[in-house]
């Protein structure tokens, strides 16, 4: 069988490694209590995005963020969707497949172990949280609250734009997109039973709690539509 398949002429089909697939498993399930996390991971992300382009630009003025350069936390209420946005180095078709299709640094093993040593006893501290961004698998924590993830890029410098998307369940899609300026957005197709993450007060008290250390400026937008 091979590893990629079309599904029509534009949407290319793609398998995660047997190595991703048990790696969802364990994010989802065994921090589901810790499960906010995923904000603090994708806001980590956006902003490492954003400092790459910052360097990037120090050699190549062409790259330069815009002025007003934040990370867009926009939920919407009736999509039940959460989105994550920032004008960051942005990622090509080819990051996409290798960011966000396997596991580039660490192995579930050791990620696992580390999820079974730090179980807490009654009553201590969960160290559990840390380990996800310790591990690098912190892109996967959006599933711990999304049944969809839809990731649309553009990289800085390029005029094109690639939108990934998968349900987490074994493989995901590539196909070409549009975005008017360099950056990514991260669409959660939010599960039923997450919707606190559509409450702006929520969203705020995440934010402060896990990426207040975070120097580029974050804006939870109002609620659309
Ligand atoms: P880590 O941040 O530890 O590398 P993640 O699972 O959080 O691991 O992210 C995997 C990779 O996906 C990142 O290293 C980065 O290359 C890419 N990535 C994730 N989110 C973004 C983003 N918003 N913009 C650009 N690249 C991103
Ligand atoms: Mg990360």
């Amino acid at each position: 069988m091979s590893e990629t398949d079309t599904v029509n002429a534009n949407v290319e089909r793609h398998e995660f490694g047997a190595e991703v697939g048990r790696l969802l498993d364990l994010v989802v399930h065994a921090l589901y209590s810790d499960r906010e996390i995923f904000l603090r991971e994708l806001v980590a992300n956006a902003a490492d995005a954003t400092d790459r382009r910052r360097f990037e630009a120090l050699t190549n003025e062409a790259l330069a963020l815009p002025a007003d350069a934040k990370i867009r936390i926009a939920p919407d209420k009736d999509a039940k969707t959460l989105t994550i946005s920032d004008s960051g180095i942005g990622m090509s078709k080819e990051d996409l497949a290798k960011n966000l299709g396997t596991i580039a640094r660490s192995g579930t093993r050791a990620f696992s172990q580390a999820i079974g040593d730090a179980k807490p006893a009654e009553g201590a501290e969960d160290k559990r949280p840390s380990l996800i961004g310790q591990f690098g698998v912190g892109f996967y924590s959006a599933f711990m609250v999304a049944d969809r993830v839809t990731v649309t890029s553009r990289q800085a410098g390029t005029d094109d734009a690639w939108r990934w998307a998968s349900d987490g369940q074994g493989s995901y899609t590539i196909e070409k997109a549009d975005r008017d300026q360099p950056g990514t957005d991260i669409v959660l197709n939010l599960k039923d039973d997450a919707g606190e993450y559509l409450e702006s007060y929520r969203l705020d008290h995440v934010v402060k709690k896990w990426a207040d250390n975070i120097a580029v400026p974050i804006a939870i937008v109002g609620e659309e539509g």
